[in-house]
């Protein structure tokens, strides 16, 4: 077997991965990525990029199939007709085009990049199981971005009509029935797409209410949408099991109930991918199931690091992107940190949900006594002509210097206001920096202007 020597190795070529790479060729410094399936891993192959692809089209469907609202701006059309499988063709050929541009990216940046399996040896060799054959990899660098795979319910093992995101992503038919069990991220955003596709839908949640990670107020409005769209809700419910096209669940009583359901998606969360290739062999220390790191991504071994979703939460592709890019300076020897303050959250529901930094009872919490200000899209023209005027812009700040702490948002089309409440927390931003910039009108924005002017005790629309 021959030895292939490098500065740095990357196992794992996702968003963490791919990006450390080539940052790492940019910067000159010699790097091998080797990733198992394809780069861009799972946000690129089954999770970001795809299921947005899914909602969008199940957005587009929704609004030419809502005669009510079409009506009111004087459009009227024969109902429209869906060709699902066209639908996720297209689906297919954005992510294939990404994806052959994540390869280029890393040629273009020197990269040396590796299709195959690595297996860790020790802290400074891997071997790279390909279809070419094996090669041992020797690095002065090891980086750990292998990424997170779905939770499994030993009630609910994958298969067949059971499926994951990876199996929802991939149907080619829009199914009749779907029960969804999960009420987080997954299950409230794809949900919600298969309903305006079609499906009957029913949600199976835990916990007493939908995306319990936010507070409730952001998730009002698309609890209430979900219901306009005849998703049904079963919160405080426990899933026993699936057979016959039916579904068991029991509700917080222990009341047995059947939920018909040609598909089943489990959306119950995510776990590291840490098993089955080698890093037994490492003395690593670890936070419960999550490789354990410092805030410049250093594990508990030296020049072994590890970024994105292996480490823990937020599972959020652009927290692994800037993790990978930091760890590949800090290698160049640059002095870098991460600061897990400013790192945007978004949920493609419907509405969309936005979070970025501190809500007001952990504000409280943290500083004392906060300034908050919040503006609804009701009073915002942009948000009427777009015929969507639901959600709130609400901003949180310390009250003796007024430092914004925090900004959270719910609305159609927010999660494109997202990079200015990061920029805001980002630099440092005061109420009155926030109020003073002119905000383009007429947009959504400009409920982030007046949140801060509120904030002030100054709003100007409201
Ligand atoms: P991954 O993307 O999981 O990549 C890890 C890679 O390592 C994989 O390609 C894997 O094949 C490879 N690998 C593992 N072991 C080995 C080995 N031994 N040898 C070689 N290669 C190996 N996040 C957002 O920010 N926004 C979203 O809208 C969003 N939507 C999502 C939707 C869905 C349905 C899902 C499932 C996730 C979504 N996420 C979203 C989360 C996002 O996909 C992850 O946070 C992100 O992909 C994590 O990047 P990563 O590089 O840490 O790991
Ligand atoms: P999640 O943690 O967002 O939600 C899981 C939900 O399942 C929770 O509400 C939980 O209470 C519930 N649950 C847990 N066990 C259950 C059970 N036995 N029965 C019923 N409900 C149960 O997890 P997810 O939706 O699987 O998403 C995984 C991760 O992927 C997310 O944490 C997020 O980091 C990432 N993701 C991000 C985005 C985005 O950024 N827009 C989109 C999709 C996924």
């Amino acid at each position: 077997m021959s030895d292939l020597t490098c500065k740095i190795l990357i196992v794992g070529g996702g968003p963490g991965g791919y990006v450390a790479a080539i940052r790492a060729g940019e910067l000159g410094l010699d790097a091998v990525l080797v990733e198992d399936g394809r780069f861009g891993g799972t946000c690129l192959h089954v999770g970001c990029i795809p299921s947005k692809a899914i909602i969008h089209a199940a957005d587009s469907f929704r609004a030419l199939a809502e005669p009510a609202a079409l009506a009111a701006i004087g459009v009227t059309l024969p109902p429209p007709k869906l060709d699902y499988a066209k639908t996720v063709a297209w689906k297919d050929a954005i992510v294939a085009r990404l994806s052959t541009g994540v390869g280029r990216l890393l040629e273009r940046a020197h990269a040396r990049s590796i299709r195959g399996r690595a297996t860790i040896v020790d802290g400074k060799s891997a071997i790279a199981h390909s279809d070419t054959g094996e090669q041992r990899i020797v690095c002065e660098h090891l980086v750990i971005a292998t990424g997170s795979e779905p939770f499994k319910l030993a009630a609910l093992p994958f298969g067949g009509d059971i499926l994951s995101s990876t199996g929802a992503l991939a149907l080619t038919q829009v199914p009749k029935t779907l029960a969804v069990v999960g009420a987080g991220y997954i299950g409230m955003e794809l949900g919600t797409a298969f309903a305006k596709l079609g499906a009957k839908v029913t949600v199976v949640e835990a916990l007493p209410r939908i995306l319990p990670l936010y507070d409730e107020e952001l998730t009002q409005p698309v609890a209430r949408r979900a219901a306009d769209l005849g998703i049904e809700m079963r919160c405080g419910a426990r899933a026993l099991g699936f057979a016959d096209g039916a579904l068991r669940v029991a509700d917080s009583e222990g009341e047995e109930a059947s939920v018909p359901a040609d598909k089943v998606l489990v959306a119950v969360g995510r776990r590291p991918r840490t098993e089955g290739f080698g890093l037994e062999r490492l003395d690593l220390t670890m936070a419960g199931p999550f490789i354990r790191v410092d805030d410049r991504c250093a594990t508990s071994m030296r020049n072994v690091w590890a970024v994105g979703d292996v480490t823990g939460e937020p599972m959020l592709a652009h927290r692994a992107m800037a993790e990978g890019e930091m760890v590949a300076e800090i290698i160049a020897g640059k002095r870098r940190a991460f600061d897990h303050r400013a790192i945007p959250a978004v949920c493609f529901t419907d509405p969309e949900i936005v979070t970025v930094g501190l809500t007001p009872e952990a504000a409280r919490a943290a500083h004392g006594e906060i300034l908050t200000g919040s503006f609804p899209f009701r009073a915002n023209g942009r948000a009427m002509t777009k015929q969507d005027d639901e959600g709130f812009v609400r901003i949180v700040a310390r009250k003796d210097n007024h430092v914004v702490l925090g900004v959270q948002a719910v609305g159609a089309g927010v999660s494109e206001l997202s990079s200015a409440f990061s920029l805001a927390i980002e630099m440092g931003a005061r109420l009155e920096d926030v109020a003073l910039t002119i905000h383009a009108h007429p947009t959504q924005s400009e409920a982030f202007h007046e949140a801060a002017l509120k904030a002030l005790g100054m709003p100007l629309h409201f």
